[in-house]
């Protein structure tokens, strides 16, 4: 493969090759600690998106062939110069999307697994047998890989995400078209340096750079994509399942959220509060399966407004590359102002700040406002900052009857010793994924990860990608 490596200077990467957008259009990756430039990307256009998905069209009939141990020892060797390169790759994250350093290690150490589980996944691409009615029929299912994956990832886990749902696409066989969220370029372009490295055929594994406005419904509604999966905000994955709908391509959408978390009144707040506040401030808030609201049963409600309070006063927004650093800079402008909105719109309505609300720079302080009501925006709708609201309950009726009011159904969680109450919620809570005794945030390779109504249709991880990107065919034999 013509491997060319301009850290700064970002191509596309199609058929095994680096290239310029057609004209060599660009475009200005900032990095949102300062908005300082970081890199230059190539800005693609529909005949870009057009190239890239005609590459690995062309490139499935010979990668679908490959055996599961070529495929099994591609991916290892991704995850090993992933390790090689862990320094630039987290440096990436640092950088680009403004990811402190423990959570660009928590990222990186996450996306190697990811890679890993993947690898075993070459092996368990399976059918069946199946009795037959009809005499003499020798009767079986085979797992085929669908052809061409789409993939487009968001800004704020851009390394989890572009090494489970690539790894899982190539794993099964498949061959892939990605488009990066415009905020995260480099990382991608870092890991398609490595697929290429780890001797991928040309052609497997592509990646366009772009906005997603311009070009997604390139992507999305080309009649050679066989599968899309996008991780992203509600409003654009609605459009992108309408789309897909029209064309009758299959698709996961992963989400947004507004993850309720329940405290019941037996719980043990030094347990529930760093992991509280971890739910909610890691990588301030940028996190789809973030805690946003908090029901506390009344005769704890003060005092964890109050810990919660002190926390929040104490949780570190030094410089990125501190370990010790929790509070990440707002990703964009765009998204700054929405957290501004949210909390403002709150304030003017009644809500109070018991901690927080002010700005250094591009980073907005670990927010808590108690007095929040359904008039006010941030009571239903994603924010994606450092904020949370905390409500009191009387029992834990009422805390499920109102962490069930929400149009999304991503991660939940609960802290209780009772076990009738915890596995009740469990299994009670309309959304995809629900905690006992652990934060909202949790993500496992292996995991069915996803969400159901505004966060999203279908589910991740290995066992569930490897379903959703096959094909089963019934074959027969008469014999
Ligand atoms: P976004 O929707 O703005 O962008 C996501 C991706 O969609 C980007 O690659 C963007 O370029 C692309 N895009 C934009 N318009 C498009 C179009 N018309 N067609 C196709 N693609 C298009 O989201 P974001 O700001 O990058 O990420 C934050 C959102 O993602 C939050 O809502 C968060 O909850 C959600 N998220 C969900 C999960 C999950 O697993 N459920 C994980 C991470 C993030």
């Amino acid at each position: 493969m013509d491997m060319k490596t301009d850290l700064k200077a970002l191509q596309h990467f199609i058929g095994g090759s680096w290239v310029d957008a057609s004209e060599h259009a660009t475009f200005d990756v900032l990095n949102p600690l300062d908005d300082s430039p970081y890199a230059k990307a190539a800005r693609g256009d529909g005949g870009d998106m057009r190239k890239a998905v005609a590459a690995a069209k062309t490139a499935f009939p010979g990668y679908k062939e490959t055996t599961p141990s070529q495929r099994e020892r591609w991916l290892l060797r991704v995850a090993e110069l992933m390790e090689e390169r862990q320094k630039e790759l987290v440096d990436c994250l640092i950088d680009e999307i403004g990811s402190p350093f423990q959570k660009a290690m928590f990222e990186f150490t996450k996306g190697l697994t990811m890679v890993r589980a993947a690898a075993g996944m070459c092996r368990n691409v399976r059918g069946e047998t199946i009795p037959s009615d009809r005499p003499g029929t020798f009767s079986m299912s085979v797992r085929e890989p669908v052809g061409v994956v789409g993939v487009i990832t968001p800004f704020n886990v851009p390394l989890i995400k572009t090494t489970r749902l690539v790894a899982n696409a190539l794993a099964v066989g498949n061959t892939v078209v990605h488009l990066p969220s415009e905020l995260a370029p480099h990382l991608t372009v870092i890991f398609a340096e490595i697929i290429a490295e780890a001797g991928f055929p040309d052609g497997a594994y592509n990646v366009v750079t772009g906005f997603g406005h311009e070009i997604g419904d390139d992507l999305t509604g080309h009649k050679d994509i066989d599968f899309l999966t996008f991780t992203g905000s509600t409003v654009v994955g609605q459009h992108i399942n309408e789309i897909c709908a029209k064309n009758k391509t299959p698709v996961t959408l992963e989400l947004g959220g507004k993850s309720p978390t329940v405290v019941l009144a037996d719980a043990d707040l030094d347990k529930v509060m760093p992991l509280a506040a971890r739910s909610i401030f890691m990588f301030a808030g940028q996190a789809c399966i973030g805690s946003s609201r908090f029901y506390v049963e009344r005769p704890l409600y003060d005092e964890f407004v109050k810990r919660f309070a002190m926390i929040a006063g104490k949780v570190s927004m030094g410089d990125l590359r501190d370990p010790n650093t929790v509070i990440a800079p707002i990703i964009s402008d765009r998204q700054r102002q929405r957290v501004k909105d949210h909390i403002a719109d709150a304030v003017a309505k009644g809500a109070t700040v018991v901690a927080g609300g002010e700005w250094e720079g591009n980073r907005c302080q670990p927010t808590l406002l108690t007095g929040v009501s359904e008039e006010m925006i941030l009571c239903k709708s994603e924010t994606f900052g450092p904020v949370t609201s905390i409500y009191p309950v009387d029992s834990y009726e009422e805390a499920l009857e109102k962490a069930n009011d929400t149009e999304y159904g991503l991660s939940s969680a609960i802290f209780t010793k009772d076990i009738d109450k915890a596995f009740h919620f469990a299994r009670n809570i309309g959304a995809g994924m629900c905690h006992i005794n652990g934060p909202t945030i949790h993500d496992e390779a292996h995991v069915p990860f996803g969400g159901n109504g505004e966060s999203g249709v279908g589910r991740e991880g290995t066992d569930a990608d490897l379903e959703a990107m096959t094909e089963l065919k019934w074959i027969t034999v008469q014999l």
